[in-house]
């Protein structure tokens, strides 16, 4: 059994919503992964089952590791061309907002979305979503927001319009934002939302090995190097980092996802227990952090790399030198890890 864990009234008000438009845009988070395009293609599939004119607007490209997911093609990727995702944006009735809690990460879509009258809808699991939306549906402990989108759908009573194509979808969110059901999976139900979509019956080892497990070689020898030549480790503190710089990413022919999974590697060694990865791209610095237990790394994003996300998989940015980056982890570690206090971290969780 699954519970109906969204409000009646929130469920009543998206259904009133949904039956008065015609025109849907959904959206989801710049740099979109497995869960972002996953979700939104979902339910932009059973939209346009029941009739919609439903379209997905990206910020921005998805890596091409992701080009697997149906539908993918159909995208409006906002910086392959302004004025499409412009006029989707401007014609939609009503725009869905998946997989992201504040316009702030959806860069400059957010001037395109901003100023529209549309009603919007938020679909989402990160902490501490904006007030801006019409109607909220946000669920820090989720999963995945492919689990609201099949709890949302469940409770509209339309799950008979999630097809093999929108049940693939969903599978690639449920699996990569849990590292192939290794974290944030802990809820029983979650393995029954798995079951209902796999009755669905698509190829899931194929998907499974796509999702998981498909790397170029210029990925792999990238990740090798970056692990036997970059990897610092700092054991006292639990901690682990890896820094690549241009000329290195360079040097290895890097293309946008070939890092996607590189931050969690460090975990596997038991001492380590909170990873952190710097990755030097062409006008900022990329922060991405992982950690397991009750170590929050988005309180550590959100204070000191300007970003933020879940306790145990965050990230951010810094803008500056690679050195002044290290740097600062090195002042993250000084803060938490005070020379005088038995190396008990200082952040220990509120969240
Ligand atoms: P990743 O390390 O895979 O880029 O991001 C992991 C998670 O951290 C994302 O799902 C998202 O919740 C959060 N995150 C990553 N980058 C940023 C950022 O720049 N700002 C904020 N607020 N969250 C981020
Ligand atoms: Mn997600």
């Amino acid at each position: 059994m699954i519970s109906p864990i969204i409000d009646e009234n929130t469920i009543e008000r998206l259904r009133a919503l949904i039956n008065s438009v015609q025109r849907i845009a959904i959206t989801c988070h710049k740099s979109p992964d497995g869960d972002a395009l996953g979700s939104s293609l979902a339910l932009c599939h059973v939209l346009r089952r029941l009739g919609k004119d439903a379209v997905v607007v990206t910020p921005d490209m998805a890596p091409r590791s992701l080009d697997f997911v149906p539908g993918i093609r159909d995208i409006v990727v906002f910086t392959q061309g302004e004025s499409r995702a412009r006029h989707a944006l401007q014609q939609a009735q009503l725009i869905c907002c998946l997989d992201y809690n504040s316009l702030k990460r959806v860069d400059r879509l957010a001037e395109l979305i901003e100023p529209l009258s549309a009603p919007r809808v938020l679909i989402d699991h990160h902490l501490d979503p904006d007030d801006t939306f019409d109607v909220s549906i946000s669920f820090p402990e989720a999963s995945s927001t492919c689990e609201l989108v099949f709890r949302v759908l469940m409770q509209l009573g339309l799950l008979r319009f999630v097809d093999r194509m929108a049940a693939s979808c969903l599978y690639v969110g449920l699996l990569t934002d849990t590292g192939g059901f290794a974290y944030s999976c802990d809820h029983p139900e979650f393995y029954e939302i798995v079951a209902s979509v796999m009755r669905r019956r698509f190829d899931r080892i194929t998907l499974y090995n796509k999702a998981m497990n498909t790397f170029s070689a210029d990925s792999l020898r990238l990740q090798g190097y970056a692990l036997s030549e970059k990897m610092q480790l700092f054991p006292e503190q639990g901690a682990a980092l890896i820094v690549l710089d241009k000329a290195e990413l360079e040097r290895f022919h890097y293309n946008r996802g070939d890092t996607e999974t590189l931050v969690n590697k460090p975990l596997a060694i038991p001492e380590v227990y909170w990873s952190v990865f710097m990755r030097e791209d062409a006008d900022r610095i990329k922060i991405s952090c992982r950690s397991q237990g009750d170590f929050a790394v988005s309180e550590i994003c959100a204070r000191y790399f300007n970003g933020g996300g879940h306790q145990n998989a965050a990230g951010g940015e810094f803008f500056g030198s690679v050195e002044d980056a290290v740097a600062l982890f090195h002042q993250v570690l000084a803060d938490l890890f005070p020379p005088d206090n038995n190396n008990e971290p200082n952040n220990q969780q509120t969240t």
